[in-house]
């Protein structure tokens, strides 16, 4: 049986107005097994309507009962963890196992973060010496747009309206069309939990109707975006003649350097084989251009191989599956198109490099073996293209000097991360990376307290902390004569 979704608009469950649904596939069978609204103007129109009325109330909201909802909702979510890792694992072709242990428990502690921080948050005083006291006020917007992908989807998600509601914003969200069931079930949480109507509406669709259409809105006052940066450009050039605030989390190429000083434990191997193939290298953060110093290129290829090619990619509902389907077709068809383009631009295949059978019920599923490639250029397009899938290229690198270069020779700039033992090297080169984000001996490390995002053709604005809630307020100045 199909499961039904609906949007959330004005505190209730609603069919789209048109009566329009996508299909929705589970990517491990390729069959469809959820409808999804493929929603229109006039859902758009009724969610901007129900959270401008909503606005004033929530921002009057005291800090302490905003905070007790998302609370709450995290409680619900919390309960009730298997049945959304499960539906996630469903929904995006990831193991289980990972929902399991990464989606779901950081949407609960986004949540739990968010209403933990606009509680402590305090505003800042400029006394003037007895002649004037400035105090700032941080106030919300009103109505903001949260857009996100399909690779993440509660955690992201929730990433962005746990702060946009913390902060005393309404919320129109826009989950992808591709894996829309988490966030259709959190609308029903969100009732649960007593939100007011239209402080927190979801409506799902296709990014060209439903998105566009939120961030052409003239009562949308912010949008945080994430997702590529095709769509981030798209979105900024129509966002840029209404002065909207913007946060934009865009895509990747990211570079791990693994210097011959490194001293790699088993462990630290496995973390340098998860930042790779973590998720079907569908995580925006992963390392797909692994740089590695000439003095140790043949050794470290063959431990490093020897673990990847352990992994094992199957049934994501199995415990054993490090790896399971890709989200998509369209997204299968194009990771298997940049593996041919990489053999065509000379790359040499020392694993994987095709698509892998599955049998029993998954046997019709888009799973992707990983694979690894060398002999390619920094400027091959493999190694400048995000590919965001089971692919990584090994580079060697003969000194710190040409690490840094070919690191920073990449249009994008979101994470690096840096294996080395020595503490001033890898001062020295986190100081000259060109990247939002810089790992030193780890990699996915994240306290929600940092400012996170890229710079370059990765993005614009910082999400995390208090970074977050000053994107989803505006700065307001007020000035006390004292003379
Ligand atoms: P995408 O850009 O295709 O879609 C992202 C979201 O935007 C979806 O909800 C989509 O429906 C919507 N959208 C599409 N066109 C739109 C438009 N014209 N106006 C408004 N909304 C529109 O991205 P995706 O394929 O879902 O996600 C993968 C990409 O996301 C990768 O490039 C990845 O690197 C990036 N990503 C970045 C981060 C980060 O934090 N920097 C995190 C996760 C994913």
């Amino acid at each position: 049986m199909t499961l039904a979704l609906a949007n959330l608009i004005d505190g209730r469950l609603q069919p789209p107005r048109d009566g329009a649904y996508l299909e929705v596939f589970e990517p491990a069978t390729a069959t469809v097994f959820a409808r999804c609204p493929d929603s229109g103007a006039a859902d758009v129109e009724a969610a901007v309507a129900a959270a401008a009325h909503a606005a004033p109330g929530w921002a009057a909201t005291p800090a302490s009962e905003r905070a007790r909802l998302l609370d709450r909702l995290a409680d619900l979510i919390e309960s009730d963890l298997e049945s959304f890792a499960l539906l996630e694992s469903r929904d995006s072709g990831k193991p289980v196992a990972l929902a399991r242990s990464l989606d779901i428990p950081r949407a609960v502690a986004n949540l739990r973060f968010f209403a933990a921080a606009i509680t402590q948050w305090a505003s800042e005083a400029h006394p003037m010496d007895g002649r004037a006291l400035n105090v700032t006020l941080h106030q919300p917007l009103g109505v903001v747009a949260c857009i996100s992908p399909w690779n993440l989807p509660l955690y992201l998600l929730t990433w962005k309206i746990a702060p946009a509601l913390a902060a005393g914003n309404t919320v129109v969200a826009k989950p992808s069309e591709v894996t829309p069931c988490t966030a259709a079930r959190l609308a029903a949480a969100a009732i649960t939990a007593g939100f007011p109507p239209g402080v927190l509406n979801i409506v799902h669709g296709h990014g060209a109707g439903v998105g566009q259409a939120l961030v052409e809105h003239a009562r949308v006052k912010a949008i945080s975006f994430t997702g590529s940066t095709r769509t981030g450009a798209r979105i900024a050039a129509a966002a840029a003649p209404h002065f909207k605030k913007l946060s934009l989390e865009l895509g990747g190429k990211n570079p791990a350097i693994v210097f011959d000083d490194a001293e790699l434990s088993d462990a630290d191997l496995d973390t340098i084989v998860r930042s790779g193939f973590a998720n079907q290298g569908e995580i925006c953060l992963c390392g797909s251009r692994l740089l590695v110093q000439r003095s140790i290129y043949d050794a470290f290829k063959a431990r490093y191989l020897e673990r990847v090619q352990r992994l094992r990619v199957g049934d994501p509902q199995e415990a054993g599956s490090d790896l399971g389907a890709l989200v998509s077709k369209a997204h299968f068809d194009k990771v298997i198109s940049c593996i041919e383009r990489a053999r065509g631009e000379g790359g040499k295949l020392l694993c994987g490099g095709g698509p892998v059978a599955v049998e029993g019920r998954c046997a019709h599923g888009w799973f992707v073996a990983p694979t690894v490639i060398e002999g390619l250029s920094n400027c091959a397009l493999t190694n400048q293209e995000e590919i965001f899938g089971p692919v990584v290229s090994l580079i060697p690198f003969t000194d710190e000097s040409e690490a840094i270069a070919l690191a920073n020779a990449s249009g994008y700039g979101l994470a690096a991360s840096l294996w080395t033992r020595d503490l001033k090297r890898a001062h020295r080169l986190a100081a000259a990376l060109e990247f939002g984000i810089v790992w030193i001996n780890c990699w996915l490390l994240r306290d929600l307290r940092t400012p996170f995002g890229g710079v370059k053709h990765s993005g614009v604005g910082r999400e995390g902390g208090l970074d977050a809630l000053r994107f989803f307020t505006d700065a307001k100045n007020l000035c006390f004569d004292l003379s």
